[in-house]
């Protein structure tokens, strides 16, 4: 489809996850922004998911970008200033008063059943719910500015070959319409074909990330089909194995959040309750999968400890379930400076406050 008219939003706002179909989805966007003059208006939003992202990895004498870092580059690559992408997360009051992250694993843990088809929270509680938080102290200032609602563009790189789901969702949809907003989706490379993707990545300006490969840096496309949540519900069961292979220590803590709560992470997620798929069960793999080879181990007390621990303390602490909206737990904002950028965004009106340093992985 064209693209939508740019020019009548207030805020464009594309949501990169740092996988390989947000950085075409940003080349295609801000295409149409500078076409339509309107680049000055892009604020794009990473939603991090803590230690369940893909972390950065050294392999070989190389460091590969973990996908906080890259939907950074994937921003700045696409000409947008470092002090207009902001990394936001869940948080919640910790024990002491002070707002500590709060992970999906953590709420998972906490609420006692994982996501599912039919009930795919985590997509929302994530994702789309912090992101849109993010946005408020921006409604709020230009809404009196403009003395109307503001209107938002939210921009994602959500494809048809990701499944029946995508197939069917809208390219160009109004998301949310109140006093306040008005919030549209726009989908700009809803019909590229994944092929055409990884073709596109042959020649673009910032790297895909490391779980795509077999092993680091073999540009083979023979590694985790997707890169969003090390460990996706709603994954096919061999990027699962993959996965597990990949990231055993946080397999241990999905395992543990299993046997605390007596759901199972994978199995139900297709309707089909396999005991087998538990992910306490898997991460024990007897044979290996033809062609995919985990290539990248990281064993225990090597480095990740520290973000791991915790994350499932739902389990263990009792913690009361909390909201699956964002109500009751308020986004992080971070804005993601390279070296020399400034600490002043931009446009007036982006989102303020570093609230917490970068996260050790
Ligand atoms: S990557 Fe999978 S588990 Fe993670 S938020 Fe998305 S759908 Fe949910």
């Amino acid at each position: 489809m064209a693209a939508p008219d740019l020019t009548s939003y207030d805020l464009l706002a594309p949501q990169l996850s740092g996988g390989k179909d947000s950085a075409v989805m940003m080349a295609v966007f801000m295409e149409a922004a500078r076409a339509s003059g309107v680049d000055d208006r892009v604020i794009s939003y990473h939603s991090s998911l803590g230690v369940l992202e893909w972390p950065p990895v050294v392999f070989g004498g190389i460091r590969y970008p973990g996908v906080s870092k890259l939907a950074a580059l994937q921003s700045a690559a696409f000409g947008v200033p470092a002090a207009r992408h902001l990394e936001v997360t869940r948080t919640m009051p910790g024990p002491d008063g002070t707002r500590m992250p709060h992970s999906l694993l953590t709420e998972i843990a906490a609420y006692g059943r994982f996501p599912r088809m039919g009930s795919p929270y985590c997509r929302k509680s994530a994702k789309e719910s912090v992101v849109s938080s993010a946005w408020t102290p921006i409604v709020n200032r230009l809404k009196r500015e403009l003395g109307r609602p503001v209107r938002i563009l939210k921009v994602m790189g959500l494809r048809s070959d990701d499944g029946p789901d995508r197939k069917k969702r809208a390219a160009f949809r109004t998301v949310q319409a109140n006093s306040a907003r008005i919030v549209d989706e726009w989908l700009p490379v809803k019909d590229w074909s994944t092929g055409a993707v990884k073709e596109w990545h042959a020649d673009a300006p910032v790297p895909y990330c490391w779980t795509y490969d077999s092993v680091l840096g073999a540009g083979d496309w023979s590694g985790t089909s997707r890169c969003s949540c090390s460990l996706c519900v709603f994954a096919a069961r061999t990027d699962v194995l993959l996965s597990i292979g990949r990231r055993p220590r946080l397999a241990d803590l999905y395992a543990e959040v299993e046997q605390a709560r007596g759901d199972s992470f994978h199995g139900l997620a297709y309707h089909r309750p396999d005991p087998a798929c538990r992910a306490v069960r898997c991460a024990r793999p007897r044979r290996r999968l033809p062609g995919r080879r985990p290539g990248v181990h990281r064993p225990r007390g090597a480095g990740t400890a520290g973000p791991e621990e915790g994350a499932t303390q739902g389990t263990r602490t009792g913690t009361p379930r909390p909201s699956r909206t964002a109500g009751g737990v308020e986004p992080c904002v971070r804005p993601v400076r390279p070296q020399g950028a400034t600490a002043e965004a931009s446009r007036p009106g982006a989102p303020p406050a570093v609230l917490r340093p970068p996260r050790d992985r």
